[in-house]
């Protein structure tokens, strides 16, 4: 069943019709706890908080399925106006990027020549870029992109994934690298990746704990306070100093956690996502939680004031017309 939840979620977070139509729609379902707003000037409010409370912030502008150049470049000129908007506000603040929005899957090169750039100003004014892993059809283009990207740009570094079973081979190539970890949000194939939670998380530590004891910098990217618990008592056990590495948390999520560890001195850095292109993040953060799914019907049925709203059916048809879309569709998920 739970599975089942899972394979429903990512599939409507690869449908293309709603996730266009969700950027008409604004916020819904709830989004806003998790999406940040839908343009930087909003954003720099909330970094600007975080800022204040001692929490340093990457900043993701959401977008899913560029096919189009011009989607592309647009999609540079707003990073380059992120980066423009960090360094004026002086926010503690880095960018976090997906290489299909910046055009991989339309033409390697441009890609890259859209990433220099990004690097360019970034490198100017001592920011910092992080590659997001997609999907695993895209994972050893993402290696190497950044690998030819790291000839010229120091700034730069990307993300593993604990749930593929290549990440352990890969680390001793990564090994000077800025990582951050993460179990893994996409539906892979059983041939490539664990499926068994307790096999991700074992794979998690392992590759937590070999990071901890190298040179680089990481990210430790989860919400799960067993792992957070078990590797703080590593780093004690070790005197790893906590200027190595951080905890990362998506921006929404267990805010309370977030705040306490920042409280006792870790380094912290919450991931803000932001844009009118929520739709395909949002549902895969409900594939990871269907608890959240509370906070979907919530707002689908209910005014703010808890009263019921007067086009519930409405609601309702378009709940079912995502599942009929759904059922509709013939096995394409990632
Ligand atoms: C900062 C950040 C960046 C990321 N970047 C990427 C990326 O580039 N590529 C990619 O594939 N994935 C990325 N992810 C997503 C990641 O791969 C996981 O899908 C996601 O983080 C869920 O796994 P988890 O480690 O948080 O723990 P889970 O396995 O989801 O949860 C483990 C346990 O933690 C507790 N828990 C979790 N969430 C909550 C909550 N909200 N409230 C209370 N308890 C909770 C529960 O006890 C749960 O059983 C990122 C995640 C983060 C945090």
């Amino acid at each position: 069943m739970a599975n089942l939840t899972k394979d429903f979620f990512i599939g409507l977070s690869n449908n293309r019709v709603l996730n266009e139509s969700a950027k008409k729609w604004g916020f819904r379902m709830g989004a806003e706890k998790f999406v940040a707003g839908t343009n930087m000037d909003s954003v720099a409010d909330t970094v600007h908080e975080l800022n204040r409370r001692g929490i340093c912030c990457t900043l993701d502008h959401l977008g899913e399925f560029v096919t189009e150049k011009e989607e592309a470049l647009e999609a540079k000129e707003e990073c380059i106006h992120i980066l423009e908007k960090i360094h004026a506000d002086e926010l503690d603040c880095h960018l976090s990027v997906k290489l299909t929005k910046l055009g991989l899957d339309i033409d390697e090169s441009f890609c890259i020549e859209n990433m220099k750039e990004l690097l360019a100003v970034a490198e100017q004014y001592g920011i910092f870029i992080n590659i997001d892993m997609e999907d695993y059809s895209h994972y050893q283009q993402t290696i190497d992109v950044l690998q030819l990207l790291r000839k010229d740009y120091e700034n730069v570094g990307t993300v593993v994934q604990s749930y593929l079973f290549r990440t352990q081979n890969d680390l001793e190539g990564l090994k000077d690298v800025r990582l951050r970890l993460v179990k893994g949000a996409y539906k892979e194939s059983p041939d490539v990746a664990y499926h068994d939670k307790k096999a991700i998380d074992e794979n998690f530590l392992s590759i937590a704990k070999q990071r901890l004891l190298g040179d680089a910098f990481t990210s430790i990217a989860t919400h799960d306070h067993f792992i957070i618990s078990e590797l703080k008592d590593f780093v004690k056990e070790h005197q790893i100093d906590k200027d190595t590495f951080e905890f990362q948390m998506l921006y929404g999520f267990r805010n309370d956690l977030q705040f306490a560890l920042a409280e006792e001195g870790y380094n912290f850095c919450t991931y803000i996502p932001f844009g009118t292109d929520w739709f395909g993040y949002f549902m895969r953060r409900l594939a990871e939680r269907p608890q959240n799914m509370n906070l979907v019907l919530k707002d689908t049925f209910y005014t703010k004031d808890n009263k019921l709203k007067k086009e519930p059916l409405i609601a309702g048809g378009l709940a079912a017309g995502t599942l009929l879309l759904m059922l509709g569709r013939k096995k394409k998920v990632k």
